[in-house]
């Protein structure tokens, strides 16, 4: 067999395992949102081949968000996960490299635990509308407006914004931590959606404090509304409507399971319906897709932008020869004072 035999003969092989897995979930990207095909696999297959090549020599390893494509997700990622697991990741990893294929504040946080590490961001700068709409000047004037307030920054966060906080959440633990808050009054940044459905938890639970919500929403949860929930619910009867708690409080109230990325992972996975509508980004249905294959998800995810600039092209390219804009710089006394912030949250999830 000839070398160029045996590059395609990989090609193929690397095609037909992609597709073992991408074959059950939705293209998202595809005008009809159908299902990946083996030709979609087989253009995947040479950069996949790369980089899996390129991450061991270079000593390299690949966290991606499970908003990402799914070709990176499964194809390429060492681990996936939602931004509390990836930022245990990116703490325990060996590797002197990370290649953190989500969005800036997830990548800023693996370089504010992991300082020493070398991290890149392959989509560059690329955003959150929640993390973009706290300014570091913001939580100063909040912090001199209330100055007895405790300050709680969902990790969806700049690295000052986190610098400026007493402690960090993230979806998973958000409830637990602001219940257990020694403060009567919390300022809470940067979602305000998830500041009235902490509310909503807090009285649920007997808990008595001021939630001061100040900041954005998310550009993909805060689309979905009472009424579309009100009209699946009538369109598809057995289905369980799940949602994230970055959706408006009165979205979550409606639906049948709120909870993190993970807590809607693992609920599709052990409960027996096998009907869902997912109120969330897309990439996560991919996963529920690829772990449930006898059950039916019916459309009804969005497309996180910023996460979907994450492509194969862009992490080759970052492993191959980074753009000095692709790595991420934290200043030492910002990275520092976040640093804390983070470690409060790891401390408190430990007590548990
Ligand atoms: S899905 Fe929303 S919160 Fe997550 S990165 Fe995109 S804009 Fe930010």
């Amino acid at each position: 067999m000839t070398c160029d035999q045996s590059d395609i003969l990989l090609t193929e092989q690397e095609a037909q395992r992609l597709f073992s897995i991408l074959g059950y979930m939705t293209n998202f990207r595809s005008p009809k949102k159908q299902k990946y095909t083996l030709d979609d696999c087989r253009e995947f297959a040479p950069f996949t081949l790369a980089i899996n090549r390129l991450k061991k020599e270079k000593g390299a390893i690949i966290l991606a968000h499970y908003y990402s494509n799914p070709e990176i997700t499964f194809g390429i990622a060492d681990f996936r996960g939602d931004s509390y697991a990836l930022s245990k990741q990116a703490a325990d990893a060996r590797e002197n490299i990370i290649v953190f294929c989500g969005v800036s504040f997830m990548a800023e946080t693996a370089k504010i635990i992991s300082p020493q590490k070398k991290v890149y961001l392959p989509a560059l700068k690329a955003g959150c509308s929640l993390a973009d709409a706290v300014s570091e000047q913001d939580v100063i004037n909040l912090k001199a407006r209330y100055p007895k307030a405790q300050v709680i920054c969902y990790i969806n966060s700049t690295a000052a914004v986190k610098a400026q906080s007493d402690i960090c959440v993230t979806s998973s633990n958000v409830y637990d931590i602001v219940a257990a808050s020694p403060a009567e009054q919390i300022i809470f940044i940067p979602d305000i959606y998830m500041a009235d459905n902490i509310k909503i938890e807090l009285d649920r639970r007997g808990i008595k404090k001021e939630i001061i919500p100040f900041g954005g929403t998310c550009c993909v949860h805060d689309k979905y509304t009472p009424k579309l929930v009100e009209e699946t619910r009538q369109k598809y009867p057995q289905a369980k409507i799940i949602c994230h708690p970055e959706c408006p409080s009165d979205v979550c109230l409606l639906c049948d399971f709120v909870g993190s990325t993970s807590a809607m992972i693992k609920y599709v996975r052990q409960t027996p319906a096998v009907e869902f509508a997912i109120l969330s980004e897309d990439g996560i249905v991919n996963t529920m897709q690829y772990e449930n294959t006898e059950k039916v998800f019916y459309n009804y995810s969005r497309t996180c932008g910023s996460m979907k600039r994450n492509t194969l092209a862009n992490t080759l390219a970052v492993l191959q020869n980074p753009a000095p804009e692709a790595e991420i710089i934290v200043e030492a006394q910002v990275a520092q004072n976040a640093k804390r912030a983070i470690d409060n949250m790891f401390k408190e999830v430990e007590k548990k």
